[in-house]
Formats: C-alpha cells, sequence, structure tokens
C-alpha cells in the first residue's frame, strides 16, 4: 500500500480518505460523496473501474512491449476519469460554492 495520504478532491475540503472493504479507495469523503446522486456514483466508479483495468495491464507490460492501443486506451480512460471526477466535486460542492457566493 502507498503511505502518501489522499484527500478529497473537493477544493476546501481536507479530509483524509480510506479504503473501501473491496480494498478500492474511496474517491471522496463521506460527505461530500453523499451529495451526489445514484447516476453520479455509477458513472465516477465505472470511469475508475476502467482505468485501474487498464492501469494493472499496463503495469503487467513490460514498458518495451506495450501496444501503442494499450498507451492510447489507459491516457483516454485517466482524461475521462478526471473529467467525471471533476463533474462529481462541481456536484458534491454546489451548495458550498452558493454559500461562499452569498458571503461575498
Ligand atoms: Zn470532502
Amino acid at each position: 500500500m502507498s503511505s502518501s495520504v489522499r484527500t478529497c478532491p473537493v477544493p476546501g475540503c481536507h479530509a483524509s480518505l480510506g479504503t473501501t472493504r473491496n480494498g478500492n479507495p474511496y474517491l471522496m469523503c463521506p460527505r461530500h460523496y453523499a451529495k451526489l446522486d445514484n447516476a453520479a456514483r455509477l458513472k465516477i466508479w465505472r470511469a475508475f473501474g476502467s482505468w485501474q483495468r487498464l492501469e494493472r495491464k499496463y503495469l503487467s507490460t513490460l514498458p518495451t512491449l506495450r501496444p501503442p492501443a494499450l498507451l492510447e486506451a489507459r491516457a483516454l480512460a485517466i482524461r475521462t476519469y478526471i473529467d467525471v471526477r471533476d463533474d462529481c466535486v462541481r456536484k458534491a460542492s454546489e451548495g458550498e460554492i452558493e454559500q461562499l457566493q452569498v458571503a461575498l
């Protein structure tokens, strides 16, 4: 296991993230994850899962034997995951941004 402490990706939230029962890292702290609807939760876990599958394939292939299609698929999966995650971060922090604007 990596020793680096992962924190919630929502800006201003510094909650550290643990690991789920099946060994996956939590993608957001419980408070922000609770704000996502089921469709968003399904989308972020699906994007994370396909990235992880490609990552395992990538790591189990010798660098000189990695086919370009694998490198492209992995890069695309990472981009997709980041897009989906950014979308979820927006959804999870919606109320907070409004509160901030009201305060300003
Ligand atoms: Zn959070």
